[in-house]
């Protein structure tokens, strides 16, 4: 039978695998909380520069639109402005 051992220890045999990549990891690498591997998985899920990307995408949605809104309110302000001139 084939014994597991680990990723980043080769004379380490596994006790788990992770739960992200699948990898046969040590006791040492694997992490209790996450059940995912300390090194390559686990530093990961502890970042959470997904959803501060998307609050920013989000920021930048709502700046643009506000822009936009502004520039229309300005445009319509000119041309009212211009209408009220001419007569
Ligand atoms: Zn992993
Ligand atoms: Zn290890």
């Amino acid at each position: 039978m084939e014994v597991y051992r680990c990723m980043n220890h080769s004379d380490e045999p596994a006790v788990a695998q992770c739960r992200r990549c699948g990898k046969p990891v040590c006791e040492q690498c694997h992490d209790q909380e996450t059940g995912r591997c300390r090194y390559r998985c686990g530093e990961m899920s502890y970042g959470s520069s997904m959803p501060v990307q998307q609050r920013s995408t989000l920021w930048t949605v709502v700046v643009s639109l506000l822009a936009i809104l502004g520039g229309l309110a300005l445009l319509l302000i000119t041309i009212c402005g211009a209408m009220l001139f001419s007569y």
